[in-house]
């Protein structure tokens, strides 16, 4: 059977079904919304803000951290991981671009970093988010070297003797000073994609591809690799990624709550001033704009309501200026200049 799905958009395309075709539907819907979220361009790339970013780095991957999320079946989680994947948690890089009278530097460690999401959760220096990333990330380095219990059955296995192998940087410690043991006979290209998955996405929990080609090898104590079954190798990665998805709400809440103890601090008042200030003049600067378009648009007026808050005199040939410090005194020559009487109301 043959489906059409996506009928008048641009994903638009003939599905053949094998098997229940609610499931196909189900994984197909997925499938477009993936591709909807990496198609989301953005110039401003280079600060990493954009809501594809983590799509287009990590595919389908990303598709089973949502599954994890989902399975855990607590709101605080899912709004995390709702926000934190198209790059929409409220830091300050976003509320910068929501035009809110900020900077968009971190307000914690002062460094003058923009506040993105990759900055609160993998890189701020604040002594509590950080302290909340390295629990984290050990928790996950005490599960990858979790000793294995003696089984026989396990024990006979065949063991290699291929030597001890490489040390590379953990793919969900950001501070890159923890290393895992990887076994001589792993893929180049599985090692590859573990050099290369972005911070944020390994600290979240978002397994890098090829993964299980990596854990899969088991070094023992006796210094030989052996090869872990496929249900212990699921198994081992589904606990990482299940402390991971747990470890970045505990680091994002770590941070709102040390930023909200800042933000009774003195140190907060001159911010508070600047945040305060720069948004009223980018109002004022706003309602200018607004009342010199109008009364280009609409000219003079008889309505009683546009009388009062429109200026009947004023020329914006003369008055249109581009800084708000020539804006402002245009408003002032006006405001200054002989009025003529209201005109008389019916
Ligand atoms: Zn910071």
């Amino acid at each position: 059977m043959t489906l059409t799905v996506g009928s008048g958009t641009q994903f638009a395309r003939h599905l053949p079904v094998v098997g229940s075709y609610r499931a196909q539907l189900w994984r197909e819907a997925r499938m477009i919304s993936l591709r909807r979220l990496q198609a989301d361009e953005c110039p401003d790339d280079e600060r990493r803000v954009t809501q594809g970013f983590l799509a287009r780095s990590c595919g389908p991957a990303l598709l089973a951290y949502l599954d994890t999320i989902h399975r855990a079946r607590t709101a605080s989680l899912t709004r995390f991981a709702t926000e934190v994947i198209a790059q929409w948690l409220p830091c300050e890089a976003v509320l910068a671009m929501r035009s809110q009278g900020r900077d968009g530097a971190c307000l914690l460690c002062r460094s003058g970093a923009q506040e993105s999401a990759e900055h609160a959760i993998c890189q701020c220096p604040h002594p509590a988010p950080a302290r909340a990333r390295a629990l984290a990330v050990a928790a996950g380095m005490a599960i990858l070297e979790r000793p294995r219990s003696p089984n026989t059955e396990l024990d006979s296995r065949q063991a290699l003797d291929l030597g001890p192998g490489m040390l590379i940087p953990a793919w969900f410690d950001p501070s890159g000073t923890h290393a895992i043991r990887v076994c001589p006979q792993v893929p180049q290209a599985a090692l590859a994609a573990l050099r290369g998955h972005p911070p944020l996405a390994g600290f979240l929990g978002i397994l890098p591809s090829d993964l299980d080609e990596v854990l899969v090898w088991e070094y023992g104590t006796d210094g030989l690799w052996r090869r872990r079954t496929l249900s212990d190798t699921q198994e081992l990665m589904a606990a990482v990624q299940g402390e991971l998805v747990w470890g970045g709400l505990r680091v994002w809440s770590a941070r709102c709550n040390a930023l909200r103890r800042w933000w009774r601090t003195d140190a907060a008042k001159d911010v508070r001033m600047g945040v305060v200030e720069r948004a009223s003049q980018r109002a004022y600067a706003r309602a200018l704009r607004q009342m010199v378009r109008r009364a280009a648009q609409t000219g003079p007026s008889t309505h009683e309501h546009n009388l009062r808050v429109k200026p009947r005199q004023f020329d914006p040939g003369t008055f249109i200026s581009t800084t708000l410090a020539e804006e402002a005194a245009a408003e002032t020559a006006f405001r200054m200049s002989p009025q003529p009487p209201p005109p008389p109301c019916y």
